[in-house]
């Protein structure tokens, strides 16, 4: 038994399932999570010692690689003057103009501590601007795990089999509605049903919590029109996309306009952060300038901030990762997609920018409903057999593949070396 088993061991006795975030839990492959113990560029190792390939990537934040120099200087030297005041600071100020600066659309941020409370706050905030009630959300989205958007919701989720959860009465969940991602009739359809009522629809505009699934052409543009005709808001939930598909995120990369934008994950540098933005006008709806009320005690924490601004900071001064990180994401999935050809495995890999993922379906996978076709016990296979070679992927089908600035050509290599040597055994 490995150090890993014998925490777990612990860990169950202590932890809900031994882990404080259920995805981490490697339920869906039937294994003890890796315990970790480190992280550097493009590795982690684990407490034996075992160096793995990275593609977790923390769930998205490390979009530089783990333990980046310029972002580990920023926090040590934001630590040596007190970790928390409840008071404003220059960083805030300094990293909301800079999101401001890239971000399309956005006049005003308004940083809390997880990508959670940024969507649950953006939705408050689209209630009490329209005064409507309704919410219209995709199956197979995540948007975190507050009261009204766990319904058909996707990630471990989806995984762990509760796409809606226990513990939220059916009173609150009544407002929520459930369309297909990609598929306009069905948005058009809950308008119609519900005319005048609907304060938001929102949208993960790449979906990653049902693995990676691509907007269709004009999916997000229609979205967009549906919003205006209706009167309600369209939020993109940018808590993956953002800073990550471009500087911009979707807005940018798409040429589609959001009403307000929620930020997790990357704008943290690994630091528990997330935001919500949008124009003045709706963002000075929010409290202590107008009625919906939303407060934190850690928001803007001022070593998080100084996480965040220098991740932020370093991705203005080198916009050249973008293009790299997607290069190096397609030559991971063209790899992929022939090694499976060659193995005789039925695999559709979907790649946008540095996201991609494997589903072991013969169909191509543009909807929730292939998504879900995939094989997930072909899925646990092949993670079994990567992480056995080194290689550390989301232990779910339903996750996506983080590419960073960190991975070079030699962990790509040998990345796709274990692809050829697991997909034949699949
Ligand atoms: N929205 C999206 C699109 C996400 O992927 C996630 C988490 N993976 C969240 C919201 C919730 O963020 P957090 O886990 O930081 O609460």
């Amino acid at each position: 038994m490995g150090r890993s088993e014998e925490l777990y061991e612990q860990a169950v006795k202590v932890l809900p399932g031994g882990v404080n975030s259920p995805v981490r839990a490697y339920r869906a492959v039937g294994m003890a999570p890796r315990f970790i113990t480190k992280a550097d560029g493009p590795f982690l190792w684990d407490e034996d010692g075992k160096q793995y390939i990275d593609y977790v990537c923390s769930w998205g934040p490390m979009i530089l690689g783990h333990n980046h120099p310029v972002i580990r200087e920023a926090v040590e030297r934001a630590v040596k003057d007190g970790l928390s005041f409840g008071a404003p600071t220059r960083r805030e100020v300094e990293i909301a103009q800079l999101m401001v600066d890239l971000v399309p659309n956005i006049e005003m941020v308004r940083m809390v501590n997880s990508g959670t409370e940024a969507v649950m706050s953006a939705v408050r905030l689209a209630r009490g601007a329209t005064g409507r009630n309704k919410i219209i959300k995709f199956e197979g989205c995540y948007h975190g795990h507050s009261d009204c958007l766990l319904v058909n919701a996707g990630s471990s989720a989806l995984a762990g089999g509760h796409p809606s959860s226990a513990g939220v009465p059916e009173d609150i969940v009544k407002h929520t509605l459930t369309a297909q991602f990609n598929d306009l009739s069905s948005v058009e359809a809950l308008l119609e049903a519900w005319p005048g009522q609907v304060a938001c629809v929102i949208v993960e505009p790449v979906a990653a919590n049902m693995g990676v699934v691509n907007p269709a052409p004009g999916f997000l543009e229609g979205l967009c029109r549906l919003c205006d005709k209706s009167g309600a808001l369209l939020i993109f939930d940018e808590v993956i996309t953002g800073f990550r598909l471009a500087l911009g995120g979707a807005q940018e990369y798409f040429g589609v306009k959001a009403d307000l934008v929620t930020f997790g994950k990357i704008i943290g540098g690994g630091m528990p952060v997330g935001a919500y933005c949008g124009s003045k006008a709706l963002m000075e709806q929010v409290a202590p300038c107008g009625p919906v009320y939303q407060a934190g005690t850690l928001s803007g924490n001022p070593v998080a901030m100084a996480a965040g601004l220098a991740q932020l900071t370093y991705l203005r001064d080198h916009p050249e990762v973008y293009a790299d990180i997607a290069a190096k994401a397609q030559w991971l999935a063209e790899g992929m997609r022939s090694a499976a050809a060659e193995a005789g495995v039925p695999v559709a890999v979907n790649q946008i920018g540095s996201l991609l993922s494997p589903f072991f379906t013969p169909t191509e996978v543009s909807a929730f409903v292939d998504a879900k076709g995939s094989d997930v016990g072909r899925y646990a296979k092949y993670f079994q057999g990567m992480l056995h070679h080194g290689i550390a992927l989301a232990p779910a089908q339903f996750e996506a593949m983080f590419v960073s600035a960190a991975h070079t050509q030699a962990e790509l290599e040998a990345t796709l070396a274990a692809v050829k040597a697991v997909f034949p055994q699949l």
